[in-house]
């Protein structure tokens, strides 16, 4: 009886608004998560997950906006100042 475990299966495609991931997992996807930003792509598309964290989680938006800045400064480094 493969019944239950078809179950799950649509049990997680139709969960798939309320993606809930970790800090560990927000961790490691804001890398991507940024440069895809930078880029002028949607990360939100491929990482909703990550959005919905960042919006719920302070510690991890803290840590993305310091990483943007980062990649920001690292991008145009004429505005760095003398
Ligand atoms: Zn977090």
């Amino acid at each position: 009886m493969g019944n239950s475990h078809l179950h799950r299966l649509l049990s997680a495609a139709l969960a798939t608004e309320e993606i809930e991931i970790s800090c560990q997992e927000c961790y490691d996807a804001l890398d991507s998560y940024a440069e895809q930003l930078l880029e002028g792509n949607d990360p939100e598309a491929q990482m909703p997950g990550v959005t919905q964290h960042l919006k719920q989680c302070f510690c991890c938006e803290h840590e993305f906006e310091a990483l943007m800045v980062m990649l920001h400064e690292a991008a145009g480094a004429s505005s760095t100042d003398p």
